[in-house]
């Protein structure tokens, strides 16, 4: 392995749009994770997946060398390739031919540098981000009501508000130190009240006072039925209706939306409904907090633009506690809005369909050939290469195999494609399969620039790493093809803080505060300042002290429009929400507690696999019994885009006739664990951005004839099973596997695991079938395998955990029959993986008359660490609760 040397340094985590700040400190040369106290994020704090950090710097997968046509290579050959291809395409075909598909992950000066190449060098607008997929409605809904890309609050607002309505956010466990932040604010301020809207019962639902279940996609008919019923209770704030237009065309679209219409499109109780309208007419200090389940549909803008609505009806907006407020999902998503990222925008928040924007831009950069329209966004720009229309293709930082809908056309399209790069981190994800050059790039740690959270504070993420092989920042990639292709001045930067300056001074150009996105502060900027900068918000104007406070906008009821007027805007609730009698289910999609996007990074933790370690699909018990299903049992889910395969949950999260699966699970960790095989290519005709929570699938039982769980030391070879999911564990590997045949349960071990000279005993069931083979090294377990006629039944963390720690002699018949002795209280699942308390704990905390979060947390110390598992404690305590009163 090659040698790497840290360290220590302040940094930003690269997960979620939070935008915690990060401590590395350094124990025996090796780094240690911890929350940046002063980081205004976070102050200190950090979820799980922040605090596993140090986990995911191992460099095995890592990409460490350029390789064209699976060939390791030098870097001045890969760029030359890549500079010839582009320019050849180009020449031959024309500018529209080549795109590029980027990423949320890209530091801004990566994305700056990429995005000036493409549309003011190569003279197209075809590169799109993967932030498409995450929050382009909340943009398109943005620049509809305030003219801008304009998040109006902060963080803070959310702890001076007295109602936070969640709308399609699970921020519990996608934001778990925002939601924590919350949390802690209704501690100290009892007045303040969690509202979450949301199809599923989420952690984020058990969490909340009031959690209304509504139909999938009903939100707009909620927030429409909701501007109706505070016109007609005249909650008008009057100097937000004189500042704003289009109030009446916004009444007429919801004139139809009264209660019981807004009952029969959401399926809620009128009386529900009514009790929320009630309560945010009465609240004066309102923050409506949302993210994927409005973004991610095919009306998301016009969701937003309900929202923004009410807030803009009833003045909340602009004020301490009072806002719209998207929370993005990607670390630099924000950033990567700002640069220009998104194939219809130009940097610093100018618009490619504006003359005047792409005059001021081209000029500023001294460019041949600017883009004269919008490029193609995500969906559109892989449709054209499933097409031929696009010849060479760039992926930076992102895994589209994975992440787009109709997943596997898109694998097609990539299959199609004449010339792809990829610039990545790891050497094994989808995506690599089919480049033709794979051009290694810095991953965190090594990473070096800024980005932006979701409150618009601006942060730098550092490297705290030497990079390893011939790794190198994305910028410097995109700027060596630049230079290849003559624009050696233009591409000339030495740091990435020649290009924060650059960007800085382009944002304040003839701005004169006519465009919110203004850094003009740091236009000469130089090397150190940059090194030492602090998180800072924008706008942060030359002429103006920077703001080292979260900055409010719309304050003074002027927006950025060519009036100055704020926009209500007319929004039709979409009517796919009404269930129908089709034996198809809903399928809505998210993100599960512990795992990020594609597990390129995640999957490398030991911690972070504690809390699931296998793809899962959530389904309600009526349709379980209606499909013959139970729990534990493996399922094909299909629809004719595809299918994937995942392990059956019974509960009663997931209303009966929709299921629900997280996102990340990809060709490295499970066999057919890709669940965008399945949605669909159907976008926002506005932002478009894919409806990835609204798909329909059927479901089938997948038939085994074994099922199998292994542990071992070295990792398992199931690659060629019909069926695995493998995970990492501590001290090695884990996997379920199942096989449609197998003849001699006995000969898998010899398949599954390197020949080693380690003792063995194994045993067979003869009536049942079952077969176990362990093997030991000294007092240690090296590997474990039990084989089952049906799924297996055994305690899987306690057998993982004699891979670290040493067995008796006389628990080796237990560790065959994979059960725990009698003596040995079961943990049941893991709840709180920082403590390692599991679910039995809880509950018979629970049963002892625990009946807060924080007395759980008093008696058995879980959720009194990073707090994202509070929302599954409080879901444990209802549940109890709920029980208790049944009997
Ligand atoms: Fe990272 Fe967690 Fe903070 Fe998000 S909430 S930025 S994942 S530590």
């Amino acid at each position: 392995m090659p040698q790497t040397e840290f360290t220590a340094g302040k940094t930003t985590c690269p997960y979620c749009g939070v935008g915690c700040g990060v401590k590395v400190s350094l124990a025996d040369g090796k780094p240690v994770v911890a929350g940046d106290e002063d980081h205004p994020a976070n102050y200190g704090k950090l979820c799980l997946k922040g605090q596993s950090l140090a986990e995911t710097l191992s460099l095995d997968d890592r990409l460490l060398y350029p390789i064209v046509d699976g060939v390791q290579t030098k870097w001045s050959q890969a760029l030359d390739t890549v500079a010839y291809k582009f320019s050849r395409t180009i020449e031959e075909y024309g500018p529209e031919s080549v795109a590029f598909y980027v990423s949320g992950q890209l530091l801004t000066e990566d994305y700056y540098v990429v995005n000036k190449f493409v549309k003011g060098f190569l003279g197209t607008g075809n590169i799109d981000t993967n932030s498409r997929l995450c929050m382009a409605s909340s943009v398109a809904g943005h620049k509809r009501a305030f003219g801008t890309d304009t998040v109006p609050g902060c963080y803070e607002d959310l702890e001076l508000t007295d109602l936070v309505i969640l709308v399609g956010s699970n921020l519990a466990w996608c934001h778990p130190v925002l939601f924590q932040r919350i949390d802690a604010a209704r501690e100290a301020n009892p007045q303040l009240k969690i509202i979450n809207l949301d199809p599923r019962r989420t952690a984020t639902a058990d969490m909340a006072n009031v959690h209304l279940q509504l139909n999938p996609d009903s939100d707009t008919a909620l927030y429409g039925g909701l501007l109706k019923y505070l016109a007609e209770s005249n909650q008008g704030d009057p100097k937000y209706l004189d500042s704003c237009t289009g109030l009446d065309e916004s009444l007429n679209a919801v004139s139809d939306l009264g209660i019981a219409e807004v009952s029969r499109l959401t399926g809620l109780d009128k009386a529900e409904i009514e009790n929320f309208y009630k309560e945010f007419a009465a609240t004066n200090k309102v923050v409506s907090v949302y993210s994927q389940g409005v973004n991610q549909s095919a009306g998301g803008t016009d969701k937003v633009n309900a929202i923004t609505n009410c807030h803009l009806y009833t003045g909340r907006i602009g004020k301490p506690g009072c806002g719209p407020f998207s929370i993005t999902g990607q670390p630099n998503a924000m950033g990567g809005r700002e640069v220009g990222g998104l194939a219809n925008m130009l940097a610093c928040h100018m618009e490619l369909a504006e003359p005047d924007h792409r005059s001021i831009v081209q000029s500023f950069w001294d460019s041949p050939a600017i883009a004269n329209k919008p490029g193609l966004t995500a969906v559109d720009l892989f449709d054209a290469v499933h097409a031929g229309k696009i010849r060479a293709l760039w992926v930076m930082a992102t895994n589209p195999l994975v992440s787009m809908p109709d997943a596997d056309f898109v694998k097609d399209a990539l299959k199609r494609c004449d010339f792809v790069v990829q610039s990545e981190v790891v050497n094994n994800n989808d995506t690599g399969e089919f480049a033709h050059v794979q051009l290694p790039a810095h991953a965190w740690g090594e990473k070096d620039g800024t980005v932006t959270n979701s409150e618009r504070c601006i942060s730098r993420q550092k490297k705290f790493r030497k990079a390893p092989g011939e790794t190198r920042a994305d910028w410097w990639a995109v700027a060596e093809v630049a230079k290849r292709l003559g624009y050696t001045e233009s591409f000339a930067y030495n740091t990435p803080a020649d290009i924060f300056a650059e960007y800085a001074e382009l944002s304040g150009k003839e701005n004169h505060g006519s465009r919110d996105f203004d850094i003009s502060a740091y236009a000469d900027i130089d090397n150190q300042t940059y090194e030492d900068l602090s998180p800072f918000y924008w706008p942060a104007r030359k002429s103006e002290a920077v703001p080292v406070k979260p900055v409010r906008m719309f304050a003074d009821g002027k927006f950025f429009t060519d009036d100055t007027h704020g926009r209500f805007i007319p929004s039709t609730a979409i009517t796919s929400c009404v269930k129908t009698s089709s034996t198809e289910l809903y399928f809505n999609t998210g993100r599960s507690r512990d795992q990020w996007h594609t597990m390129t990074r995640t999957g490398s933790s030991a911690t972070l696999a504690n809390h699931t370690a296998e793809p899962y699909i959530e389904i309600h018990a009526i349709d379980a019994e209606a499909h013959k299903l139970q729990s534990a049992d493996i399922v094909s889910v299909s629809n004719r885009n595809g299918d994937f395969d995942a392990r059956v949950v019974v509960t009663d999260r997931v209303a009966a006739g929709s299921v629900f699966s997280p996102m990340h699970w990809c060709a490295p960790f499970a066999s057919a664990g890709r669940i965008n095989t399945v949605t669909n290519r159907v976008t926002d005709p506005i932002s478009r951005q894919p409806a990835l929570k609204h798909s329909k699938v059927a479901i089938k039982k997948r038939e085994f004839c074994c099922y199998g769980f292994i542990v071992s030391k070295e990792d398992v070879a199931v690659e060629h099973l019909d069926y695995f999911a493998r995970a990492r564990c501590e001290g090695g590997w884990r996997a379920e596997f199942a096989l449609t045949n197998c003849d001699d349960p006995a000969s898998l071990p010899g398949k599954l695991l390197r020949p080693t000279r380690c003792e063995t005993l194994t045993l067979q069931d003869q009536s049942t079938g079952r077969y176990s083979y362990l093997t030991f090294k000294d007092a240690m377990l090296t590997a474990a395998i039990i084989i089952d006629s049906v799924p297996v039944a055994a305690a899987r963390s306690w057998l993982a955990g004699f891979l670290t720690v040493p067995q008796k002699s006389n628990e080796r018949h237990r560790l065959l029959a994979g059960l725990k002795p009698p003596d040995t209280q079961d943990h049941g699942m893991l709840v709180c993986s920082c403590m390692m308390v599991g679910e039995s704990a809880i509950q018979e905390a629970v049963l002892n008359g625990c009946c807060t979060v924080n007395s759980v947390g008093d008696v058995t110390a879980a959720g009194t660490n990073c707090g994202s598992c509070r929302g599954d404690i409080a879901a444990l305590i209802k549940q109890r609760q709920n029980v208790g009163q049944a009997v």
